[in-house]
């Protein structure tokens, strides 16, 4: 949440730097090559989610704007990350896709 003095600590800086060290500078969704340009909680500070490496991940411009926090709290879209090719489940769209015929 912007404005949270968490982000002006330390710690906070540190944790970006792990993150972005981790990333290599790129975004962290599956299947996403794109720049990563914001460090994001996967569960928010605000629901509790931890300030841990775990807990953080490099996303590009496009997948945080897909889940952006709102005033309220809440996040659009559920706070699904929409990946390419996949579907609200994070599964394959193509049912010939490799992952399928792993499964069987
Ligand atoms: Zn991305």
């Amino acid at each position: 949440m912007p404005g949270d003095p968490f982000y002006k600590t330390k710690l906070w800086r540190a944790l970006c730097a792990a993150v972005h060290r981790r990333s290599r500078g790129r975004c962290e969704v599956l299947g996403c090559t794109a720049q990563g340009k914001v460090v994001d909680h996967v569960l928010s500070r605000r629901n509790g989610g931890a300030d841990t490496l775990a807990n953080l991940r490099h996303l590009c411009r496009a997948h945080d704007n897909s889940i952006k926090e709102r005033a309220n709290g809440e996040r659009a879209n559920g706070g699904k990350l929409v990946v390419k090719g996949c579907d609200a489940n994070g599964l394959p769209i193509d049912p010939s896709h490799a992952w399928f015929k792993a499964q069987s």
